[in-house]
């Protein structure tokens, strides 16, 4: 299937791992031109040359910290008019909120919901003008199935979720179509990284705990990034224009509900 938005322009966050990574990876097989961004920037020029390689796409690597707004104009400046943007930033750490300060909470809505949205606000009046659009925010499963130690990621995701469906209804008439993916389990750093704590505390070991994560969901595995990545392409198709203001969960099942 050709999503037809070869040549488009993407700003792609926090993408030099994981699913951002798998996210621009994917829009670069539809011979989309990114902007990558990430804060390590010998990770991300690795990862750009790697895209570039597969994919012969112009790939433009920006470090920069996108939670911050130094961050976040670099990434404006090397694509001043994309015409999808794809949100992300690492998630806040888990915890106890009784030990979590004011300051804690500003660095988590910072990078899961001020960050994506003044990028919105940066972009959205431009893709309305040029009557073509495609943000998709990474948020998580957790906007839909709360899970008790992320309550930062929780509170501050369930935040851009609410302004964003609000918003989406607005910009829909130009074109411009704002979604939402929602990983579950998929097999990136922060998952082994997550796994890695869960076995040193229960003194097992890491590939155990992992097999443990991927026999508990409905797939009996956990998600391949690449599975994600192509479905936010798919988000990002020109055709997919009517699909506005979603919350997908990609999960594998896991959210029991007769509705997902
Ligand atoms: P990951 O494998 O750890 O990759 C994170 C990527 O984001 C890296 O490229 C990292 O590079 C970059 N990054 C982090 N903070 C950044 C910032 N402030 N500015 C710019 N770049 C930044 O993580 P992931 O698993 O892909 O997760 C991506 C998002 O999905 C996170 O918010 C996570 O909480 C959420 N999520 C993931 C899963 C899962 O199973 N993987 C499930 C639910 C939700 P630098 O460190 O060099 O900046």
């Amino acid at each position: 299937m050709d999503f037809g938005i070869k040549g488009r322009k993407a700003i792609v966050c926090a993408a030099s791992k994981g699913l951002g990574r798998a996210c621009a990876t994917a829009l670069a097989r539809e011979g989309v031109e990114l902007v990558i961004t990430a804060r390590t920037a010998s990770e991300l020029e690795a990862t750009a040359a790697a895209i570039r390689a597969e994919t012969g796409v112009k790939v433009t690597a920006v470090a920069g910290d996108i939670a911050t707004p130094e961050g976040r104009a670099a990434a404006l400046a090397a694509c001043p008019e994309p015409d999808i943007l794809v949100n992300n930033a690492g998630g806040p750490p888990p915890g106890d909120f009784r030990n979590w300060e004011r300051e804690d909470w500003i660095k988590a809505i910072d990078a899961n919901m001020l960050a994506p949205i003044f990028l919105i606000k940066a972009v959205v009046d431009g893709m309305s003008a040029r009557r073509f659009g495609r943000i998709v925010n990474i948020t998580s499963a957790s906007v839909k199935s709360p899970i008790p130690v992320l309550g930062m990621s929780n509170g501050a995701r369930a935040g851009l979720t609410g302004f964003v469906a609000g918003l989406a209804r607005q910009v829909a008439k130009h074109n411009v179509t704002i979604n939402n993916l929602l990983p579950g389990p998929f097999l990136t750093d922060r998952l082994r990284s997550g796994a890695a704590h869960a076995a040193k505390a229960s003194g097992r070991n890491v590939d155990d705990v992992l097999a443990e994560r991927g026999a508990e969901n409905p797939t009996g595995r956990v998600g391949d990034p690449a599975e994600f990545g192509n479905a936010c392409a798919f988000l990002c198709a020109a055709s997919s224009g009517f699909i506005v203001g979603h919350n997908l969960l990609l999960d594998g099942g896991a959210f029991n509900s007769s509705i997902a």
